[in-house]
This record gives structure tokens, sequence and C-alpha cells, in this order.
């Protein structure tokens, strides 16, 4: 006899979020562990940011606000939108909500009838197919294998379609491998979706200011203007701003849309915190040169656990082009034995080797749909980064 509700079985917890709980955990009980596992940039809040909120708190914006975001904020969206992505959205096609994680959740319970379909490329970001199946929906998950970097491509989403798809799901750069779509590829993938007028496109653009190496971002609605009011442009604080813990995210999209997205709201976290909203706000129309800073930081990173992986026996890795996380191989430690005598069969077992010889947690590849792989979060110190990369070394060499 169980009091849960039968639609829980359909799905399981976020991995990215119970990775990371545990290995912190472990750490707050003197263990010693590398947590390669967040998904969040290390740096605090900048303080201008900060200030805004407690001026929040301090003049009173502290009752219920608007469950589609304060008029100050909808208009930063705007101009965030305007300005940045050439996407000409008005006040009644901009939402906030409480993270990114909760738009795609509301415009899931907005759209998905039982059954209809959902093309997500793997490797996705772990919360995308469990949101589709509390929403009843049927995640259809489209391999996209490393030599075609990671990335769908326009004759895979084709053969995709069928007349129950109603979402495509894009996110760029990518969590959990850093790839992002060229403006031409995007060009390939809209050329396909023209030819269906009844398919939606999620596009998740959080990492949209982590990317390097002068690469410049693209989303599809401004790629191709004729499918903007099929597109549902997701974006949030969390990850320029570094303002996870705030939670607020926000898109721009239909009309109908947004009005079915803030009925649910509606009727269930009736908005975001007015403080987040007012932190976010100067967050958009606020000094941005730090985001240039953390980039810095962040290549420089990405640059030494990309060189330090690849001279390891068993492993290689591609170079991320945006995010914060590596997504390497470990195909070559496949069918190796550890001294204990247990088999590394798998993705899993071998993050699982990891975390009890040497300490480092990290996300194994089958939470992300690809396998054999391994995601490293290098949102985190050089030093700690050299030394965990020293144990993966050490652990793979231990390997027989
Ligand atoms: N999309 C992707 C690809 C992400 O990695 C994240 C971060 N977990 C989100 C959306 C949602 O972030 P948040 O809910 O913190 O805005
Ligand atoms: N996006 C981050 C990650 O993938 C944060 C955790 C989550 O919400 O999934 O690790």
């Amino acid at each position: 006899m169980t009091f849960i509700a039968d639609r829980l079985k359909r799905i399981k917890p976020s991995m990215t979020v119970g990775i990371n709980i545990k290995a912190n955990a472990l750490r707050a009980e003197g263990k010693d562990v590398l947590v390669l596992a967040a998904g969040e940039p290390d740096f605090d809040t900048p303080l201008n940011i900060r200030k805004a909120a407690s001026e929040a708190i301090d003049s009173g914006q502290t009752r219920y606000v608007p469950g589609k975001g304060t008029p100050a904020l909808q208009k930063a969206i705007q101009s965030k939108f305007l300005n940045d992505n050439n996407l000409q959205y008005d006040l009644d096609e901009i939402i906030v909500g409480v993270g990114g994680k909760h738009i795609i959740y509301n415009a899931m319970m907005a759209t998905i009838n039982p059954n209809d379909e959902v093309i997500i490329p793997a490797p996705f970001w772990v919360s995308y197919p469990d949101i589709v199946l509390l929403a009843e929906g049927k995640p259809v998950i489209v391999q996209c294998p490393e030599n075609q970097n990671f990335k769908i491509t326009a004759d895979q989403l084709e053969k995709n379609i069928t007349d129950k798809t109603k979402w495509l799901m894009l996110n760029s750069p990518s969590n959990p491998t850093g790839s992002l779509y060229s403006k031409h590829e995007l060009k390939q993938l809209a050329e396909v979706l023209l030819e269906y007028p009844n398919v939606l496109v999620m596009s998740d653009d959080i990492y949209e200011k982590v990317i390097y190496d002068n690469l410049e971002f693209a989303t599809i609605a401004s790629v191709e203007p004729k499918l903007k009011d099929r597109c549902l442009t997701l974006n949030g604080v969390s990850k320029a701003y570094c303002m996870t813990g705030w939670r607020l995210g926000y898109c721009g999209a239909s009309k109908e849309i947004i009005a079915a997205m803030n009925k649910i709201q509606s009727q269930s976290t009736t908005s975001t915190s007015s403080i987040s909203m007012a932190a976010a706000v100067e967050a958009l129309n606020g000094p941005q040169e730090f985001i240039t800073n953390h980039n810095k930081a962040f290549v420089r990173r990405r640059d030494l656990v990309v060189n330090l992986l690849n001279n390891i026996d068993g492993l290689s890795c591609l170079t991320p082009q945006g995010a914060f996380y590596v997504y390497p191989s470990c195909e070559g430690v496949l069918g190796k034995e550890t001294p204990e005598g247990k088999e590394i069969s798998n993705d899993e077992d071998f993050m699982t080797y990891l975390l009890e010889s040497e300490g480092i947690a990290g996300v194994h590849g089958a939470a992300f749909g690809l396998s054999p792989y391994f995601r490293l979060s290098y949102a985190t110190s050089d030093e700690i980064l050299k030394d965990a990369c020293a144990r993966i070394k050490r652990a793979c060499e231990k390997l027989k």
C-alpha cells in the first residue's frame, strides 16, 4: 500500500541535483571529496545585484507581485531579448518563473496532451525527459554521437518527427557537452521545422553568456523569424549572473502559451520571489563586464581540464565551446578491473569507482542519455581541478 500517486512512478529524481547533494554531504562529514558534479558557477552573485535585493527588502518590495514578473522586470527582459537576440517580444509574450526548470515544467504542463511526443537530442540535460513524462508526454530520445559534436542534424530531426510530435528541445551551449549550434546549423533545423507547422521548439539558452573562443551565440527564433511564434526562448539568471539559488528564469513565447503558463502559475507558485525579481532587474540592466572576467577564468579552466584528461590513458575529451562542463569518453576503461576486482562495465561503474577510490564526484553519462561518458563541471578552482585530474589519472592507472 502506498500513498504516492501513480504519476510519480514514471519519473526518477534529478541525478544532477541528487549526486551533488550526496557529494556535498560526504564532504560535510569530513570525507576527502572533490565535487565536480555541480551545475553552477563558483563565483558569488555580483555585489550590485545583491545590493539591489537588499534595497528591495528595505523599500518594502516584499508583497505579492504579478506572476508574469514585475513591470520593471518584464521591461528588462523585453530589452534583453531585443538587444542581445534581436527578438521583439510584447510584454504579454514574456513570463518569469521559479528558475528555468520551472519554465520548462510549466510549458510542458501547458501544452502536452497524453502521448504527445517530444524530441530530445541526447546527451540532454537530465530534467527534460522526466518533465515530459510528468506532463504525460513521450520523450523521443535521439542519439547524437560525438562525431557530430553531440548535436542533432536536420536529417535526424526530420526522421523523428511524427504526427504526434509536439516539441523539439534544443540546448545551446549544451549541458552536459558544451556544444554550440552555429547559425547555419540552426537554419538547417529551421528549414525542416518550417515543413511541420504543428511542432514547437524549446530553445534553452540558459548558457547563452557562457561562450568561448569569440564564437557567436545564435537562437533559433531569431535565425528563422518565421518560426518565432512556435519557439519558446528560455533564459534565466542562474548561470550568467551566478544566481542559482535565487530561482529565477524567464522566457518569450506566443501570447497563447504564455497565458496558459500563467494560468498554471496562478494556481501553483503564484510567482517567484519579489526580491529575486528586483535582483534580476539589476542583473539584466546593470553592468555586464564581470561576465567577460568569469569567462576568462572558465576558459582557462576548460583548457586545463581538457589537456589533463586527454593525457590519461583510457579517456578522451572534446573541447567544449561553452557552458562549464566537459563530457569525456571513458570507453577506453570499459572492461578493465579495479584493484578490488570489480569490472568497470559502464560509465556509472566508472563514476562509482572514482568516488570510492579517489573521492571524485561527477555525473555518469547514462544520466544524460549518452554512454560511455561522464560529466565534470570545471566551475571550481584551478587547484581543485589539477588535484581532481591527478586523482582520476591515478585511478585509471590502477585499472587492470
Ligand atoms: N537548462 C539547463 C540546460 C540547465 O543546465 C539548467 C541548470 N540546471 C537549467 C535549464 C535550469 O536552471 P535554473 O532552474 O537554475 O534556472
Ligand atoms: N543545471 C545544473 C546541473 O545540470 C544544476 C542542477 C539541476 O538543476 O539539474 O547540474
